[in-house]
């Protein structure tokens, strides 16, 4: 059964690491409004342990020229993160490398494999939502099926992957937060979760943040993770944490032997 704490509760207590695992930047997404070193900053000032850049990919809203050869596109694609990382060094925040694959508007977190992956791995370019899958499984990475019930023109329907989605973003800021200026509709957030909990996925947390608007989303874990592939064994364990949606005092706990407490 799903149970609501106070977010203040989870943000307060100083054994809780927040994480943010839906970021954009402007270098990469045409959409986002700052860019990986302001987003670093902007994230370590509010408070985050953690951040992890996932720039809509070739198949979603890229700033990045399509007609670029492979190489030259990755290369700048990943140049949001790489700034972002850079200044989180500088100022003592996690910066992780992954991306948001786009599939007419189905949207995918991708955790795990690096730029260098993606370099020498150009059939991810075109890849069918299966290739997706069995590519980014070849690589012990993270497939998350991002906010897989927003309505919006440029989704022209709702398409689920039960069997192959390793999680489901069951909180996604942007429906929830009093801050968001897109997609304001809780009903997605609730049913994500009632799929996720339909199916017994594990479920994460992100604000599909854009710009410096709104700080408030994302995981709070009871420690400090140590790299991407700990935030992907914490989400595939279901190790217990807070899933935050951006709504003022509403969190929930995810995590124990049920999946949710
Ligand atoms: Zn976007
Ligand atoms: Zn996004």
């Amino acid at each position: 059964m799903a149970r609501r704490k106070g977010a203040d509760n989870a943000m307060n207590s100083n054994r809780i690491h927040l994480y943010e695992t839906h970021l954009h930047t402007a270098e990469a997404s045409a959409c986002a409004r700052w860019t990986g070193a302001e987003a670093a900053r902007a994230c370590r000032a509010a408070g985050y342990t953690g951040i992890v850049v996932t720039d809509h990919f070739v198949g979603g809203n890229t700033g990045i020229d399509r007609s670029l050869p492979w190489i030259a596109w990755v290369n700048a694609f990943e140049k949001g993160y790489l700034h972002a990382k850079q200044e989180g060094d500088r100022i003592g925040l996690q910066v992780f490398f992954g991306w948001e694959a786009g599939y007419k508007g189905t949207e995918f977190l991708v955790y795990g494999p690096d730029a260098d992956w993606l370099r020498a791995h150009p059939e991810i370019r075109d890849a069918t939502v299966e290739e997706q899958f069995r590519l980014i499984r070849a690589e012990s990475g993270l497939v998350v099926h991002a906010h897989p019930f927003r309505e919006e023109p440029y989704i022209p329907a709702i398409r689920l992957f039960p069997d192959l989605v390793d999680a489901v973003e069951v909180c996604n800021a942007t429906h929830s937060s009093p801050k968001s200026v897109s997609h304001n509709q809780p009903s997605y957030d609730r049913l994500a979760l009632a799929y996720a909990q339909r199916h017994g996925l594990p479920m994460t947390a992100g604000s599909d943040i854009h710009s410096s608007l709104m700080l408030d989303g994302g995981m709070a874990f009871h420690r400090r993770l140590t790299d991407l592939q700990d935030l992907i064994r914490a989400i595939r364990e279901r190790e217990p944490c807070f899933l935050l949606d951006g709504s003022t005092g509403s969190s929930l706990l995810s995590g124990g032997p049920a999946g949710i407490e």
